[in-house]
C-alpha cells in the first residue's frame, strides 16, 4: 500500500483493502446490525465444532440493548429461533416495505413458509429519543448526558435518497466519526491520533496488556502509549495482525 509502514511477501497471493483511516470501517459498513444468537456463543456445545465463549447470549444482552440505543438502529423483533430481540423501546420502527419486498414476502410466507422480516439496520427511520436515552444510557453522568444529548438532537432522520455506504452528511446512519467521536471530543477527554499505526500490544510481566507500540506514519518514529485499558477495535484482519505481531513471555510465537 502506498504510504504504509508494510509490506507484503513477495508470493503473498491474498491482498485486502484495509480501512487505515479515522472512523475506519465504519465508515463503509453497510449499517447490518444483527445480534449473536445463543447458538452461536455456544458451538462447540451444540455443533461439535470452533470454541465455546466463555460468556452467554444473556451476559452480553444489556450491552447489545445500550449499543442499539446509542447508534440508533431500526427493525423488529419476530421471536424467530435463535435471532434475538432488542429490549422494548430499543429498537426505531422499520421503514415500510418496498414492492419487491412486498412480493418477496408474500412469496415466501405464502408458498415456502420462510419468514421475511425487515433487516436490523443502524439508520435512524426517525429521530432517536433524546430526552430518554442520555439519562438511562449515563445515569449519574451530566457531561455524558449533555454530549450524548446534543450529538442525537444534531442527527436527522433518513430520506432514503443516498448512498449510505460513503458516509451521511445529516448523520442519519452510524459512522463513528460523525456519532461517537463528537460528543467524546466535546467532553474534552480524548486525543485522536491519526497517522498512527499500531505494530504491538505491550504487556506486564503477568501478561496484561499496558499499552500499545504505534509507528507514526509521518515521522516514521516508534512510539509507545501506555494505557490501563487496551481496546482492539481495527476489524477482524488488522486486530489479529496486531495480535499476531505481539510477542511476549506468555506468547513468544
Ligand atoms: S440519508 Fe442517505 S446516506 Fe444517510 S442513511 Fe439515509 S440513505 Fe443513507
Amino acid at each position: 500500500m502506498p504510504g504504509e509502514p508494510y509490506a507484503s511477501s513477495e508470493d503473498a497471493n491474498f491482498l485486502w483493502w484495509r480501512a487505515r483511516m479515522l472512523g475506519g470501517r465504519t465508515n463503509h459498513w453497510g449499517r447490518i446490525s444483527l445480534r449473536m444468537g445463543e447458538y452461536d456463543f455456544k458451538p462447540r456445545s451444540r455443533d461439535g465444532l470452533g470454541f465455546d465463549w466463555p460468556m452467554t447470549y444473556e451476559d452480553l444482552a444489556p450491552y447489545y440493548d445500550r449499543t442499539e440505543a446509542l447508534i440508533g438502529v431500526y427493525g423488529s423483533n419476530e421471536g424467530l429461533e435463535n435471532t434475538p430481540s432488542s429490549s422494548s423501546g430499543v429498537l426505531l420502527p422499520p421503514p415500510a416495505p418496498r414492492v419487491h419486498e412486498l412480493l418477496t414476502q408474500k412469496t415466501c410466507t405464502e408458498k415456502l413458509n420462510i419468514p421475511v422480516i425487515p433487516a436490523h439496520l443502524a439508520i435512524l427511520s426517525e429521530k432517536q429519543d433524546s430526552e430518554r436515552w442520555p439519562a438511562e444510557l449515563f445515569p449519574n453522568n451530566p457531561l455524558a448526558q449533555r454530549v450524548v444529548r446534543e450529538s442525537m438532537e444534531s442527527r436527522a432522520a433518513c430520506f432514503w435518497a443516498t448512498p449510505c455506504g460513503r458516509g451521511c452528511s445529516i448523520k442519519a446512519n452510524f459512522q463513528s466519526t460523525t456519532v461517537l467521536l463528537p460528543p467524546a471530543l466535546a467532553t474534552g477527554n480524548l486525543d485522536i491520533r491519526t497517522n498512527a499505526m499500531v505494530r504491538e500490544v505491550t504487556v506486564d510481566a503477568r501478561g496484561r496488556a499496558t499499552g500499545v507500540h504505534f509507528i507514526d506514519k509521518a515521522t516514521r518514529l516508534d512510539e509507545h502509549a501506555t494505557a490501563k485499558v487496551v481496546i482492539l477495535a481495527a476489524s477482524a484482519c488488522e486486530s489479529a495482525r496486531i495480535l499476531l505481531n505481539s510477542k511476549s513471555n506468555q506468547c513468544p510465537d
